[in-house]
């Protein structure tokens, strides 16, 4: 019998090479106040690795033209990589066809597009728009912008107290008046991870459209849009280590094609006269004006990045982060976790007895940790346990174990300096 040679067998598949990654990210390898960077906000915005920074220095200094309309050699290297980068964005989130895709500034646009463009149109006197109490400020506000011109109501969807969505008393709000489901998918305050697949199928049953937020899920979850069977998704361009000021709009084909356009200008157009303008065909309707073209380049860099990394991964990776941190913290009576939703994700959100939000914010900060405090734009979701503010830790696929100690360490310090 003829022998074969094995593949070495790894001790364990799921662990990521963490010196390898840290090395890809460059703005992690810093001192801040004379101490090493401990970053734990990258559900604010992440730090960007060295495939997006090179992606962009290149799209600038060797492809750099308008998209679409150029007849000239770099033009169309600017379309290519501007359209391949939308390819890109299809494969991440599991869609068909590119064409499902619109580039948008994130997921802040993403919602208002849905609203403006697909809901308003819909929308009669009476109608509800059902979200839940986590939802960030940015799934609330452009539906209750609708909602208030029309007569209409945002209504959310009550949590218990480990931050958890009350399935069943969603599935009550589900009646006749509602018009429209938008839910986050990772709840960027608490970390809950919803059941979107259970959401979107009640959803459906009752022929409701579902739009689901996943600025926060796109960094750390595989997402599949078809599987899901949502109508809407979106997802944030620099909080899943690519650039600020772009993310994806997916939009299942039916309804793109059956909405008229958000904004006019250049690019979205079939033809113009002063008789009246007829569409592009989607997305390209839904992309009015010069877009952000290196910034979808980048974008397309960082997904492929995450991507080769493995979702899986680094999932695995962060959930371990999350074990551990849990467990250190858990060691200090003063900290009292806030969203403890079973299978949550790597956000800590935590508030200390007798020490503001604020100050642990900025004695954390003296010690190179890097938090944040506040509300999180995430204000119901913060008065549903009687606070205006907590800190909050997020994890990404480059934290470590030793920063969680530098994390544990630093609050550690605060509550010796305020003496609790
Ligand atoms: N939804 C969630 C859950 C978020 O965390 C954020 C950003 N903090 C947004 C929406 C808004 O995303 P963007 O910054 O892309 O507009």
């Amino acid at each position: 019998m003829e022998s074969v040679t094995l593949p070495p067998i790894h001790e364990d598949r799921s662990a990521l090479d963490l010196a390898a990654i840290r090395a890809d990210f460059p703005g992690l390898n810093q001192l801040v106040h004379g101490k090493p960077l401990v970053f734990l906000d990258s559900a604010a915005s992440a730090q960007k690795p060295r495939a997006v920074i090179d992606a962009l220095s290149d799209a600038y200094t060797k492809n750099y033209a308008n998209v679409h309309r150029g007849v000239h050699t770099l033009s169309q290297n600017a379309t290519t990589a501007y359209e391949n980068a939308r390819a890109v964005g299809a494969r991440f989130l599991g869609a068909s066809s590119a064409d499902e895709m619109v580039f948008v500034r994130g997921a802040t646009e993403a919602i208002n597009l849905v609203a403006q463009s697909f809901l308003a149109p819909r929308l009669t006197a009476g109608d509800e728009v059902l979200v839940t109490r986590m939802e960030h400020h940015s799934n609330i506000v452009p539906w209750q912008m609708v909602c208030e011109a029309l007569g209409a109501r945002v209504v959310p969807a009550p949590i218990d107290d480990h931050g958890a969505l009350d399935l069943d008393a969603f599935e009550q709000r589900l009646g006749p008046r509602t018009k429209m489901v938008s839910v986050v998918h990772v709840s960027n305050a608490l970390g809950t991870v919803n059941p979107v697949a259970e959401i979107v199928r009640m959803a459906r049953e009752r022929g409701i459209p579902t739009m689901i937020d996943g600025a926060q899920a796109a960094p750390h979850t595989a997402i599949d849009v078809q599987a899901l069977g949502c109508d809407f998704y979106t997802i944030s361009g620099h909080k899943v280590f690519g650039p600020t000021g772009i993310g994806l709009l997916y939009g299942r084909r039916e309804r793109l094609a059956d909405m008229a356009p958000y904004q006019g200008g250049g690019e979205m157009i079939q033809s113009v006269s002063f008789e009246g303008s007829s569409w592009a065909p989607p997305p390209s309707r839904f992309e009015a004006g010069t877009p952000h073209i290196v910034g979808a380049i980048g974008l397309g860099a960082a997904l492929e990045y995450v991507s080769a990394i493995g979702l899986d991964r680094i999932a695995a990776h962060e959930h371990d982060l999350l074990h551990y941190a849990e467990e250190r913290l858990s060691t200090l009576p003063q900290v009292r976790l806030i969203g403890t939703a079973p299978g949550k994700a790597a956000v800590v959100s935590f508030v200390v007895e007798g020490i503001h939000a604020h100050d642990i914010g900025t004695i954390l900060d003296a010690e190179g940790v890097a938090v944040r405090a506040g509300h999180h734009c995430a204000q119901p979701a913060i008065e549903h346990f009687g606070l205006a503010a907590t800190a909050r830790a997020s994890f990404a696929l480059y934290n470590t174990r030793s920063e969680v100690d530098g994390l544990v360490d630093a609050i550690g310090g605060a509550l010796e300096i305020f003496g609790v």
